[in-house]
């Protein structure tokens, strides 16, 4: 069962790419033949296994022999982890037959959420945008998953008041210098995803990747100070680990002070 999931995870990550690329190409996603960005070239069956086709071409194009981005394969495998630490997150035990309509609805409202976090992911990576027409799909999504779930309205209303107020205040303050709407949007979705409180989780979680990440690159010279950040990819990552982690991660930040 875990390796399944984790092989549909992966199957699905390879989707999320293509979809990210057409959305940046404004091609439709749902039709149409995956071409070699270079060349041309359309790829076959063979050339778009997830992984192993990467692996087993050497990251290149079969018919050009051009370099394809290793955030492809690395895009796989996050979503196949994400699906699989969702699944084992919401079934602990991983018996399947323990698993409720409830449960069930839970991890599928999940695998969808973190879908559309990690195509927010890639996107500002990739082109340093949050696109409205992913976070607001996501958002409705999130808002109506939570309530049938039994979430209290309330706890998703002050989550998406908080997520978006601590960008709203940073967008006034800079008079959009800082940021742009694309990340009051992301934040008022952390919050539908998270609610109250741990959308606070979620925003410290991203700072800290953000802030360790940035050193890093600055460090290893890849980037410069003056360089811009994808924050949309920390806020999505931060999101997602406080879907799995944000009470254990209250509990193990309180216990560092208490
Ligand atoms: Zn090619």
């Amino acid at each position: 069962m875990v390796v399944f999931i984790f092989i549909l995870g992966i199957f699905v990550g390879s989707f999320l790419n293509v979809v990210a690329r057409r959305l940046h190409r404004q091609e439709t996603f749902v039709t149409g033949f995956s071409k070699c960005l270079f060349c041309g070239h359309r790829l076959h069956t063979r050339d778009l296994v997830p992984v192993l086709s990467y692996i087993y071409l050497r990251g290149r194009c079969r018919y050009c022999r051009q370099p394809f981005s290793v955030l492809y394969p690395l895009i796989e495998l996050l979503t196949g982890l994400v699906f699989l630490l969702i699944f084992t997150t919401v079934l602990p035990s991983g018996d399947i037959f323990a698993l409720s309509g409830y449960l069930a609805i839970k991890i599928a409202l999940w695998w969808v959420l973190a879908a559309f976090l990690i195509v927010i992911f890639l996107y500002d990576w990739k082109y340093y945008l949050i696109l409205d027409k992913v976070v607001l799909p996501a958002a409705v999504i999130a808002l109506a998953g939570n309530l049938f779930l039994g979430q209290h309205l309330l706890s998703l209303l002050l989550g998406a008041l908080a997520g978006g107020g601590f960008f709203l205040a940073q967008f006034l303050v800079s008079r959009g210098q800082w940021i742009g709407w694309g990340d009051i949007n992301l934040g008022v979705l952390m919050g539908l995803i998270l609610g109250w409180p741990q959308i606070l989780t979620a925003l410290f979680v991203s700072y800290m990747l953000g802030s360790a990440v940035s050193l890093l690159l600055i460090a290893l010279r890849i980037k410069k100070w003056k360089d811009k950040i994808p924050f949309g990819t920390f806020l999505s990552l931060g999101t997602i680990i406080a879907m799995l982690y944000g009470p254990q991660l209250v509990s193990w930040y309180l216990a560092l002070f208490l």
